[in-house]
């Protein structure tokens, strides 16, 4: 049924570091090249997994920082979190594990379905933080890490595809084909 099907993800990591350019290419397939401060957003898509399809709310966060208090709702009933950084800071690279911490003390659990994203990943001349740390980060926290690009569309629907295989692998669903 429709209800069994519903998953929520959450959209999470340092202001612009185009966490509301990821969904939106998802969601609508253009790239938003004009910054505004994004106010929370919540999006929905089907996306079909295993041949389930799964109807997603994506909710598109304003941005952490090491000072916000992780809010209730980014944690109470959301199934798979979605954490972003952008390659182009080591800032908010930082601040993956810092809300990650966030998450797991606020839920009490050790492990939470989780992406890691890289993003912006095609500002390879402007670059701070290597793959390989993104990958080392995602191994310690029993995540999946992923590069993108929402400007050039590079791995930005293998975000919430994986982000559903990680809430399937954690808690596998009733639901049928
Ligand atoms: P948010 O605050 O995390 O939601 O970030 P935004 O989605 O608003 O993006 C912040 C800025 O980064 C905007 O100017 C975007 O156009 C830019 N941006 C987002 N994603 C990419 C990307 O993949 N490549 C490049 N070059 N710029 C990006």
């Amino acid at each position: 049924g429709d209800l069994l099907n519903n998953r929520k993800i959450a959209v999470l990591g340092s202001r612009s570091v185009g966490k509301s350019s990821l969904v939106i290419q998802f969601i609508e397939n253009h790239f938003v090249d004009s910054y505004y401060p994004t106010i929370e957003n919540t999006l929905s898509k089907s996306i079909s997994y295993k041949g389930v399809e799964y109807c997603c709310d994506i909710i598109d966060t304003a941005g952490q920082d090491e000072y916000s208090i992780l809010n209730q709702k980014h944690a109470i009933g959301i199934h798979g979190f979605v954490l972003v950084y952008s390659v182009t800071s080591r800032n908010s690279f930082d601040m993956v594990q810092i809300v990650y911490d966030k998450i797991i003390n606020f839920c009490g659990v050790t492990q939470i379905p989780c992406v890691i994203v890289g993003s912006k990943a095609d500002l390879e001349q402007s670059r701070q933080v290597s793959k390989t740390e993104g990958e080392e980060l995602a191994r310690q926290n029993h995540a999946v890490f992923v590069e993108t690009s929402a400007k050039n569309n590079i791995n930005v629907a293998k975000v919430f595809e994986l982000c559903l295989a990680e809430i399937e692998r954690a808690t596998p669903s009733q639901a049928g084909p």
